[in-house]
C-alpha cells in the first residue's frame, strides 16, 4: 500500500453495515471483512476476489494499515506487550495476556490451551488524572476511533498467528478511560463482534471505568452485553477523591446507583477492582467497609498489587497483607481474587497494563 495515510480513512472504523452502505453490491462488505479480520490483509492489493477496480479506488480512499508497531516487548510468562504508533505519532499500548487453561478432550483426558487476552487501549492519555496512574502523568492527547481501537486486537492476532477462529478475551484496561470515549468504545465492541469479523461476543469484552456514572448508565442502555470492571480503589470519598479526582464529580454511592440499574449477564457479576497500595488502602477495616458496600450486588472483587515506578511514592503491598485482606472477604461470601503478575518483568511506560488478566468465568 502506498500513499500517506493521515489523508485516507481508516477502513476498520467501519462496521460492516456502514461498508455495504458505501460499497455495492453489498456482499462486497462481507468479502472485505473477511479479508481484513480472517486473512489479516495489509493491502487492498491482495483482495484478489474484488474486482481490480474496487480494489484501486478503495486503496485511493481508505488505510488498512493505521497502526505501525514501533516496540514489542516479551514478558517470561509469554504475555507480550506491543507501542503502537498512530498516524500523528502518538503512541498508545496494548498487551497479549497468555494463560494457561486446562481443557478436557471428549474422552475426559486433558488436553492444554492458551487462553489468550488482549488488553487495548482506548485514548491516548487520560483526562481522569489518577494519582497512581502511569498514564495520567502524560495528560490528555485525544480519544482513539472506533478502527484505531479494533487494529490493536487484529495487529496482535496477526503478530502471533492467531487462528482467526481462535477464542479471545478484551479487555479495554490500557491506556485510556473508555466511558470518555463511549461512541467510539461502542462502535468498536460491535465491530469485534461482529460475526463476519473476528467474532469476539461482546460477553468476552470487559470494558473498565474508573466510574463516570451517568455514562455507566448511558452504557447500560445500550444493551451491548459486555462485562462492565470499576476501579474502586477506595471505600470512602476522602481517600478516593485523594487518589481518583474524579470521585468529586462522581462519588462512591453515585457509582453504586448506577450499577443498580445495569444489565448484568446471568453468568457473570461486575468486576470491582482495587489497588492495593501499602499502608494507603490495605488495611483490613477497608475490607470490612468493601463488604458492606457491594452488600446487594453480583459482584467479583478483584485485588491488584501496585506496580511501583519510578518516582512514585506509592508502595507494592506485601503479601501476607494482600492474602489477609482476601480472607477477610472470601470468608464472608464475597468473591475476591489476587491478581497475579502477569508479564512483571516487562519494563513499560505504562504502569498499569501489567495486570490485568481476568478469569472471566466464560
Ligand atoms: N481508565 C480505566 C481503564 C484503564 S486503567 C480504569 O481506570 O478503569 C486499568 C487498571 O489499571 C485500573 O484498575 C487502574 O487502576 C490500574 N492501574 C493503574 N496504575 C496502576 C499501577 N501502577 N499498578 C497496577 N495497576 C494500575
Ligand atoms: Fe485514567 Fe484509568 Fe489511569 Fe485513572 S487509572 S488515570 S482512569 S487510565
Amino acid at each position: 500500500m502506498t500513499g500517506n495515510t493521515m489523508s485516507k480513512k481508516i477502513i476498520q472504523d467501519l462496521t460492516k453495515e456502514e461498508l455495504s452502505e458505501l460499497i455495492k453490491p453489498s456482499f462486497r462488505a462481507k468479502q472485505i471483512y473477511n479479508w481484513i479480520y480472517h486473512k489479516y490483509a495489509d493491502s487492498f492489493e491482495e483482495m484478489k476476489n474484488l474486482p481490480k477496480e474496487m480494489r484501486e479506488k478503495l486503496d485511493e480512499a481508505y488505510t488498512l494499515t493505521p497502526l505501525k508497531t514501533v516496540m514489542v516487548q516479551n514478558s517470561k510468562d509469554g504475555s507480550r506487550k506491543y507501542l503502537f504508533e498512530l498516524h500523528d505519532k502518538h503512541t498508545v499500548e496494548a498487551v497479549l495476556l497468555l494463560m494457561r487453561d486446562k481443557e478436557y478432550h471428549e474422552d475426559g483426558s486433558v488436553k492444554h490451551q492458551e487462553r489468550y487476552t488482549v488488553c487495548i487501549s482506548s485514548q491516548v492519555g487520560c483526562k481522569v488524572g489518577c494519582a497512581f496512574c502511569l498514564t495520567a502523568k502524560g495528560g490528555f492527547m485525544r480519544n482513539l476511533t472506533a478502527g484505531e481501537i479494533v487494529e490493536q486486537v487484529r495487529m496482535i492476532k496477526k503478530d502471533n498467528a492467531i487462528d482467526a477462529n481462535r477464542r479471545v478475551n478484551i479487555v479495554y484496561m490500557g491506556m485510556g478511560e473508555p466511558l470518555d470515549n463511549l461512541t467510539e468504545v461502542a462502535k468498536s465492541v460491535k465491530i469485534f463482534a461482529d460475526p463476519e469479523g473476528m467474532a469476539i461476543a461482546t460477553h468476552r469484552q470487559t470494558i473498565s471505568t474508573s466510574g463516570l456514572s451517568t455514562k455507566i448508565e448511558r452504557l447500560g442502555k445500550m444493551e451491548l452485553g459486555v462485562n462492565l470492571a470499576i476501579s474502586l480503589h477506595a471505600v470512602d470519598d476522602e481517600l478516593r477523591q485523594q487518589l481518583m479526582p474524579i470521585n468529586k464529580a462522581y462519588n462512591i454511592e453515585s457509582i453504586i446507583t448506577a450499577l443498580k440499574n445495569f444489565p448484568v449477564n446471568d453468568r457473570k457479576r461486575v468486576m470491582f477492582e482495587y489497588l492495593v497500595i501499602k499502608d494507603v488502602n490495605d488495611d483490613i477495616s477497608a475490607a470490612k467497609k468493601l463488604l458492606s458496600l457491594l452488600d446487594g450486588i453480583k459482584a467479583k472483587v478483584n485485588l491488584i498489587y501496585f506496580n511501583p515506578y519510578g518516582g512514585t511514592e506509592f508502595k507494592r503491598p506485601s503479601e501476607k497483607d494482600m492474602k489477609t485482606f482476601q480472607e477477610y472477604l472470601t470468608k464472608r461470601g464475597l468473591h475476591c481474587t489476587i491478581r497475579e503478575s502477569k508479564g512483571l518483568d516487562i519494563s513499560a511506560a505504562c504502569g498499569q497494563l501489567r495486570e490485568q488478566e481476568l478469569e472471566w468465568e466464560v
